[in-house]
Order: C-alpha cells, then sequence, then structure tokens
C-alpha cells in the first residue's frame, strides 16, 4: 500500500508541475543523465566508466569529461578526460581511465552541457601476485515487465565489490495487457525499438542504484536479441534477417553497457567473451552461449527455429560431439584459460549447467539402446557432448575448484557437475550455482521439485522465487548466500536468504551450510 501511495503522490506532482515545465522548457532543463551511470570490466589498472546522455535537443556530438577520484567529494582526483558522445552511437560513452593503482576503490562522475552525473563507486582488480578476497553476485532475467526490482534495491543498499550480469537484460516482447508494468512499445525489431528498450529499463531507479555501487561484467542471453537464437537462427527469424536483428541489438547492447570500446560491434558480430583475474584468488571466465553456437537438435517438423522438450531415445543429435554451444573456437579459448594456478576457476555463462532430465530414466532396462530421458534442447541438455568435453578438460588439468555461475531458467539451482551424469558414482568435478531471475517469472515450484526427484546431482531447486545470489570467497572456501525477493510486485520488498551453500577448497560440489 505503501508504494502505491508514493506513486500516486509522484504522478500528483507529476501532474501539478507539467504545464510549468512546458512553458520554459529549455535545452538546460532536459535531463542529460536519466540512464544512470555504470562502470565494468575492471582490471589491476583500468576499468570502463559508462553513460548515454538523454534529451530531444542533443547535437550530434556531445562533450562529455568524466573523472574519477579517490574520494566522494572529488578532492583528489586519480584521472580524468573528455569522450565524445556522438548520435551514430546513441550519445553513449565508454570511457577508459588507465594507469591506476590495483585493488582500490574509486568514485566517477560525468558532466556535459552543463550537468553533472550522480557518483558512482567502483574498484579494480586487486594485483596478479596479490593475496585477495571477493565479494561478488550473479544476477540475470529481468522482465520489466514481470515485477520489480527489490532485488536491485537491496544489492545497491550493502553492495558487494562485483556483479556479474549472465543474460536477459532486456525482453524483446510486446507486453501483455495485465503486465504489472508494461513494456513501451511491441516486440522489438530495430535499432531505435532496441535502444527505446534499454532506456526505459535503465530508468529504474534500484537498477541505476545498483549499477553505481560497483563495477559490473555484463554478458548477454536470448533475450537481448530474440527469445532462443542459436546463431543465425532465432524463434522467428532465420539467416539474413535473424543477423539484421542481431546487428541492431548488438550495438544497443554495446551503447548501454560498460563495456570496453574493443568490444564494440561490426554489423552482427560482437565480441562477448573475456576473462577476469581477481589477484591469486580466481579467474573468470565469461562466454558467450548464444552467438556461435549450433541450431538446437530435433525440432518438430516445421520449425525453423526455437526450443522443444525432445526424448533423448529419438535424438541423437542431442549427443553428437560434433555439435557444440560455444563454438569450436570458443571452447578452445575457454580451455586454453582455465588457470591452474589460481584456487578458484569461475566459469559464467548464460544457462544451467547440470543434466536435468523432465522424465525418468531409472526404470528403463539396462540393454537400452538410447539413453533415455527428455530435455530441454536450448540448454546444456541440448549439447551433452561439448558439456563433457568441458568438464572432462576441467578433471584433465585437476583444477582445485572449478564452479560455473549461470541464469537463463529463473530458479535458484545448486548442482553438483560430473562428466558423467548416468553414473550415480561418477566423480564430481565442479560446481553449480545457477541463480534465479531478477524479475521474470518462474515455472510453477512443483514441476521444479519432480526435476529435483529425477536429478539426484541437483541439490536445490526453487522457481518460486526471484532473486539474486551472493558470494563470498576466499582462498579456502566460497560462501553462497540464495537471496530471494518477498514481495516481487513490491519496489520496496524485503530480500531475504532462501538458502545458503558452501565449496570448500579441494572439495568439488555445493554443500548446504
Ligand atoms: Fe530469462
Ligand atoms: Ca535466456
Amino acid at each position: 500500500m505503501r508504494s502505491s501511495f508514493t506513486i500516486d503522490r509522484r504522478r500528483l506532482i507529476a501532474l501539478a508541475a507539467a504545464p510549468v515545465f512546458v512553458r520554459h522548457a529549455r535545452a538546460a532543463d532536459e535531463p542529460r543523465f536519466a540512464l544512470g551511470i555504470a562502470s565494468g570490466c575492471p582490471l589491476p589498472d583500468r576499468l570502463v566508466l559508462w553513460t548515454r546522455l538523454t534529451g530531444d535537443t542533443l547535437p550530434p556530438q556531445v562533450d562529455v569529461d568524466w573523472e574519477l577520484a579517490d574520494d566522494e567529494t572529488f578532492t583528489r582526483i586519480a584521472a580524468r578526460g573528455r569522450e565524445t558522445a556522438e548520435a551514430a552511437w546513441a550519445h553513449s560513452v565508454h570511457a577508459e581511465p588507465a594507469g591506476l593503482a590495483p585493488g582500490r576503490h574509486y568514485f566517477y562522475r560525468f558532466t556535459a552541457l552543463g550537468q553533472r552525473s550522480a557518483v558512482g563507486r567502483t574498484c579494480t582488480a586487486p594485483a596478479p601476485d596479490a593475496q585477495a578476497t571477493l565479494r561478488f553476485a550473479i544476477a540475470s532475467c529481468q522482465r520489466f515487465d514481470h515485477g520489480h526490482y527489490a532485488a536491485w534495491r537491496h544489492l545497491a543498499a550493502d553492495p558487494p565489490e562485483l556483479v556479474l550480469f549472465l543474460g536477459d537484460y532486456i525482453y524483446e516482447y510486446a507486453s501483455p495487457r495485465q503486465a504489472i508494468r508494461p513494456h513501451d512499445g511491441g516486440l522489438l525489431r530495430t535499432l531505435a525499438d532496441y535502444r527505446a528498450r534499454y532506456a526505459q529499463y535503465k530508468r529504474d531507479p534500484a537498477l541505476q542504484a545498483a549499477h553505481a555501487a560497483c563495477p559490473w561484467l555484463v554478458s548477454c542471453d536470448d533475450h537481448e536479441v530474440e527469445n532462443d537464437y542459436a546463431g543465425e537462427r532465432g524463434s522467428s527469424l532465420q539467416g539474413e534477417a535473424l543477423l539484421q536483428l542481431r546487428a541492431a541489438a548488438y550495438q544497443a547492447a554495446w551503447e548501454h553497457q560498460p563495456l570496453p570500446k574493443a568490444w564494440r560491434p561490426q554489423g552482427a558480430a560482437m565480441r562477448l567473451h573475456g576473462r577476469w583475474d581477481w589477484g591469486r584468488l580466481a579467474r573468470f571466465q565469461v562466454v558467450d552461449g548464444r552467438q556461435h553456437r549450433d541450431p538446437q537438435a530435433c525440432l518438430p517438423p516445421g520449425r525453423s527455429g526455437g526450443s522443444a522438450s525432445v526424448d533423448a531415445a529419438a535424438c541423437a543429435a542431442l549427443r553428437d560431439p560434433q555439435r557444440s554451444l560455444l563454438g569450436p573456437a570458443q571452447e578452445q579459448w575457454l580451455a586454453d584459460g582455465w588457470d591452474a594456478q589460481r584456487p578458484w576457476n569461475l566459469l559464467a555463462q548464460p544457462t544451467l549447467m547440470a543434466r536435468c532430465s523432465t522424465r525418468p530414466w531409472r526404470d528403463v532396462p539396462a540393454e537400452t539402446p538410447q539413453p533415455p530421458g527428455r530435455y530441454w534442447n536450448d540448454g546444456w541438455d541440448g549439447y551433452a557432448a561439448a558439456r563433457t568435453r568441458l568438464l572432462e578438460g576441467i578433471a584433465a588439468r585437476r583444477l582445485p575448484n572449478a564452479v560455473a555461475l549461470g541464469g537463463d531458467v529463473h530458479a535458484h539451482y545448486v548442482a553438483d557437475l560430473k562428466a558423467d551424469f548416468d553414473d550415480a558414482r561418477a566423480p564430481v568435478v565442479a560446481s553449480e550455482f545457477c541463480g534465479t531471475s531478477i524479475s521474470s517469472h518462474g515455472w510453477a515450484q512443483r514441476q521444479v521439485d519432480a526435476v529435483l526427484a529425477l536429478n539426484p546431482h541437483l541439490h536445490h531447486g526453487r522457481a518460486d522465487q526471484r532473486g539474486y545470489m551472493h558470494f563470498t570467497l576466499d582462498a579456502r572456501r566460497l560462501d553462497a548466500r540464495l537471496m530471494a525477493v518477498e514481495r516481487p510486485d513490491d519496489p520496496a520488498s524485503p530480500v531475504g536468504v532462501q538458502a545458503r551453500f558452501a565449496v570448500e577448497d579441494g572439495r568439488p560440489g555445493p554443500q548446504r551450510a
């Protein structure tokens, strides 16, 4: 009730103020930083600062000054510079201060057209040889018309040092009539459409606060382009039409995220994978699970894109070793990047990695020629041989602690990862934490309960709550808190801890804590 009162009151003030504003509107009155600010991609000596100017009266090119300081009042400036915001790139700014001190907190702000942005807080990564600890969060799937961002509000109030956003930052759909806060516009088809959708999401104050609180590593999944797209195949468009859509979507993604200039897309191609080290503690590898993947296997007749649940017995392609979710080049890049020197290797990828059968296989006679089970062909189950390749690679390198982080499935899952999920005695080679959605709706919990019963390597599964995962990491232990929003329709909802798990150094597999 309190929140609706606040909104009504704001609306009243806005209505009362509107005629006055219109009469005296000048370019100087237009807010220039209405989409907030952000930072990302922290390295020991550099990072990326982001903003995008707003307003209808922007010239084609605008000078934007940025400052990075040791203190919140900007008396000790560590770096400053000027960027040109260009209309061709939606007046976005991607400043890249360099020569910074490692393992340090900084404050930053922008100035343009006589206005100053809010102040953001960020940090550099520790020096490569530094002992370090890290508090970080993973988040994904923030469908705006499904709910409010109480999760972001909570995260920003006690921020971690790093946020990994694992995909579905926007959704491309038109909103249903009954949506709690509808998307502006319809299904996204043009660059202008994507820009407007990002701008709508970015106006949310809780999301802005979360960006301003710490640096992010941003990855993308399907909805930044189109549901379930795989390379050149989407669920509604394919081939050249999908590539054109991808070019528009990737451009808008780059324009709205704290990504390096070097990642600026060229046509339908965009770099979306990278490697970040946190002192001697951890290596993060962030991968792109969409752009380079093979199409989903065994789609029903008449369908040329999208996903489906398929019976393994009727779909040999599920296990075809030629098929890949990351693509051969990215698979090799990932394999080359595992770091046996650091205690923790963290793989940030879009979706659930653990095998997730939705139908029993246990009661099938042992001589059955095909492994039974029913699988969603868009996830790693649709690329099972590639998953085995990845996990056998981890086992072969004897990485002390490999942890997969994911999203996409709108549920908190905690799992053991094994090269052979069919063998109950197969060793656990890695741990998995797949976080629930910030706001996007999930399955009914009874469906997840059925899945848990069929997949003993899944220790925890909750689709009924929105939230994120918070981690505390040191050389000996990873502590995970599965955060859950109490009332997803309330932007001020409390956020509690749904469950706690830990991974101890040298002991693969999460334990309930
Ligand atoms: Fe999603
Ligand atoms: Ca997704």
